[in-house]
């Protein structure tokens, strides 16, 4: 039998580029494929912050071209290799050759092209994939193009397409002058049931209707989303959906995030010997200026300093939670009014709020070994990392009860020994309090804490079992083929009534 193959799309992708989990996502997924036997590529944009190591390594693959506003545009396609994947870089110096990746104006122009440029790019590199896999707004495009305008070409017939959603929250709206300008696709695909709304053209919407099947990064976001609170008014989209919507839970990458290996950590540590990690908290302690003191829990909140992690509870009860004998360390970057809550408290209590506004993955990982907490009171949460990443650095979870939080953190049970963290169900910033005021009582019961600590350690949150569930969905959706040649969504049927969809 020939390998399936897959191409992987996304925006960011770690080691490369990353802003976020869906870079962690892009990153490890396709290694846990590859290791499964599945011939997986991945493509994304050349961007000038690419570390110099493989901008020094990429090579030269060929030149293609895609239309976009009334004309052609060139770019260039690069190609780099490594754990048997093969990446694929798209450089088009006007739209990647900038800062940072997104929150410029023409954001919708630079991804639109990145998407006709991945397709396009298939008959150069020789690579025909059996699936398109593709993530977030930034690459929803492609499901649409694909079944819209490429899937009649030789080339393209009978590519299945998955798109996978790491966050409703981001859909990118754009006018509907863009179905000529930046897609071209006929504007019979302008319609309620397709990619219209709100008489804009939305691209998640486009992709949840235009793909063979969705993805969600867990379970319980999953089955949130097809409730309007949770689904940024695409709630009727995700509703007609439903049988072809899966939740399946991010893993993460065990050979990068490994405590025994990690380098840039103070001091590596494993399950059965936690020396290393007292250590970690110390040397934290001492680089982080804050007084060394062995037996103040640490609590830590690494994220990006958004509304939907949860951050308005935290500020809603910091002062409370500052009367106690612990400390506090933030990493993040994001909107201004978080940044200045956390430098404010920095400043006022600088024995033991510590805030570091920035995004730095080296402090992250040592923040993650070297604390006793992490606290993730999001509002939602599609899968979540960071609670992963703590609990496999011995490093115990105060979570929200929702989305992937839900899924990955089990409630410590002090009667019976069993879970790995701690959650309040409702968004509410007493109820957090309640919960971390019993975190830290728990910590000072050492045996039990280290109890806490060995069980989310020893979780298996790696991708082994997550890539078996969408080599499965891959082989599901493919075998269509054979039994069903026509697409059966290339011109999707009006077959729903106008649902409200605000
Ligand atoms: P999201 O994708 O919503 O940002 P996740 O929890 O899924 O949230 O993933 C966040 C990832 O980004 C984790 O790997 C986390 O460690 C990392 N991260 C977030 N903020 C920072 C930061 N300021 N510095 C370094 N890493 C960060």
């Amino acid at each position: 039998m020939s390998k399936l193959k897959v191409l992987f799309v996304s925006s960011e992708v770690s080691p490369f580029s990353k802003t976020g989990g869906l870079a962690d996502v892009a990153g490890s997924l396709p290694k846990a494929l590859a290791k499964k036997g599945v011939d997986v590529r991945v493509v994304m944009p050349k961007y000038k912050n690419i570390p110099q190591k493989y901008q020094k390594k990429i090579m030269s693959l060929g030149n293609g071209s895609a239309n976009i506003c009334y004309g052609t545009s060139g770019f260039e396609i690069h190609t780099y290799e490594e754990d048997g994947i093969i990446y694929y870089f798209i450089e088009h110096n006007l739209y990647f050759e900038r800062d940072g990746y997104y929150g410029y104006g023409d954001d919708g122009e630079r991804f639109t092209f990145f998407c006709k440029a991945a397709l396009e790019m298939l008959p150069i590199a020789n690579f025909k994939p059996d699936v398109i896999h593709s993530n977030d707004w930034q690459t929803a495009a492609i499901n649409l193009l694909l079944k819209a305008n490429y899937i009649h070409g030789d080339f393209y017939k009978n590519i299945k397409t998955i798109f996978t959603i790491h966050n409703m929250k981001y859909q990118g709206v754009f006018p509907k002058e863009v179905m000529d300008s930046l897609l071209g696709v006929s504007w019979e695909h302008f319609t309620y049931e397709r990619v219209e709304f709100h008489d804009q053209v939305n691209y998640l919407k486009a992709a949840i209707n235009y793909s063979d099947a969705i993805t969600t990064v867990s379970k319980t976001y999953a089955d949130e989303i097809k409730h309007d609170f949770f689904a940024e008014n695409l709630g009727g989209s995700v509703r007609d959906r439903e049988n072809d919507l899966y939740g399946i839970v991010n893993g993460i990458d065990y050979d990068v995030f490994n405590p025994a290996t990690d380098p840039k950590i103070f001091a590596n540590f494993h399950a059965n010997d936690l020396r290393g990690k007292y250590v970690n908290k110390k040397n934290l302690q001492e680089y982080l200026g804050l007084p060394v003191k062995a037996n103040t829990p640490v609590i830590s909140v690494i994220t990006r300093l958004i509304a939907q992690k949860g951050l308005d509870l935290i500020g809603a009860i910091i002062n409370d939670l500052l009367q106690q004998d612990i400390q506090l360390i933030i990493l993040g970057a994001g909107e201004y009014r978080y940044e200045e809550m956390f430098k404010y408290y920095a400043h006022a209590f600088p024995e033991k709020v510590s805030s570091n506004i920035k995004y730095d993955d080296y402090l992250a990982n040592r923040i993650y070994a070297g604390s006793d907490m992490f606290l993730m009171p999001s509002l939602f949460e599609p899968c979540g990392l960071s609670q992963i990443i703590s609990m496999r650095y011995g490093t115990v979870p105060v979570v929200r009860e929702t989305g992937g939080l839900k899924d990955t953190v089990i409630p410590y049970n002090k009667y019976t020994g069993e879970g790995t963290g701690f959650s309040f169900a409702n968004y509410n910033a007493h109820d957090m309090l309640t919960v971390l005021d019993s975190a830290i009582s728990t910590y000072h019961e050492r045996e039990e804490w280290r109890g806490i600590i060995m069980n989310g350690m020893n979780q298996d949150f790696s991708w082994a079992h997550s890539a078996e569930e969408y080599i499965s969905l891959y082989n599901k959706i493919t075998s269509k083929n054979e039994t069903n040649s026509s697409s059966n969504i290339t011109v999707k049927k009006n077959s729903r009534k106008k649902a409200p969809e605000m």
